[in-house]
């Protein structure tokens, strides 16, 4: 099965294949035709499934429907644990998105580095914003970037996010975005805390595991 029979348009489908993905893994199969139809999504997934581009590939898609919104102006917000994960997200978000007609910018932020060259890069705004929470809450409070436009919301590899003590930074970025937003949950475990986690943000979620 190809990516366009996931309703992916030719362009994305075309940027699936330049990265050498010929077939959509069953991640991909399951969650892309659901976060195109605008539902929300949990997804019980590890890493090696082909969790980052089940979910890039349709919130390309989904920044590039419509004219009526106000670019640079970040619509899609994208949390992770780790700057290794950030870094990665982000490569992989640029990847795809590099021969699209209007391409988003990606801004990847993480901590443990000087905040300084993060604002400067956010200057003029960015579209997708890639982040660790805590270093996203630091840009917010420097007012060098702003949530009230985020109308995606992932979270990867949301069981670390917990594990690495993110949760009261996870529920002061939730309180800063719009409610009415989609939200992508991907986990590869489901202990309790990720549960209520998972429960708290998602509206009645396509369910997918793989
Ligand atoms: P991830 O689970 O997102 O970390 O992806 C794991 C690896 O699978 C990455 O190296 C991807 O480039 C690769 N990958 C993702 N989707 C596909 C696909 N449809 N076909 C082949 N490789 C893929």
């Amino acid at each position: 099965m190809p990516f366009i029979s996931l309703g992916l348009s030719p362009a994305l489908a075309q940027a699936a294949s330049a990265q050498g993905f010929a077939t959509p893994t069953p991640i991909q199969a399951q969650a892309i035709p659901a976060v195109l139809g605008g539902a929300d999504l949990l997804a019980a997934a590890q890493t090696g499934s082909g969790k980052t581009a089940a979910f890039a590939l349709p919130l390309l898609q989904r920044l590039q429907g419509g004219t009526a919104y106000t670019p640079r102006r970040v619509r899609a917000l994208v949390l992770v644990p780790t700057r290794e994960l950030a870094a990665q997200v982000g490569e992989v978000l640029r990847a795809l998105a590099q021969r699209l007609p209007h391409p988003p910018k990606v801004a990847v932020v993480f901590g443990g580095v000087s905040i300084n060259p993060q604002m400067m890069g956010l200057r003029g705004g960015a579209d997708v914003v890639v982040a660790t929470p805590g270093r996203l809450l630091d840009l917010v409070e420097h007012n060098a970037l702003r949530l009230s436009s985020v109308r995606m919301l992932v979270l990867d590899e949301a069981d670390r996010l917990l594990d690495l003590g993110f949760a009261e930074e996870l529920q002061r970025v939730l309180a800063q975005l719009p409610a009415a937003r989609q939200n992508l949950f991907f986990s590869a475990t489901f202990p309790p805390g990720v549960q209520a986690l998972a429960e708290g943000l998602l509206h009645a979620p396509t369910r997918v595991s793989v």
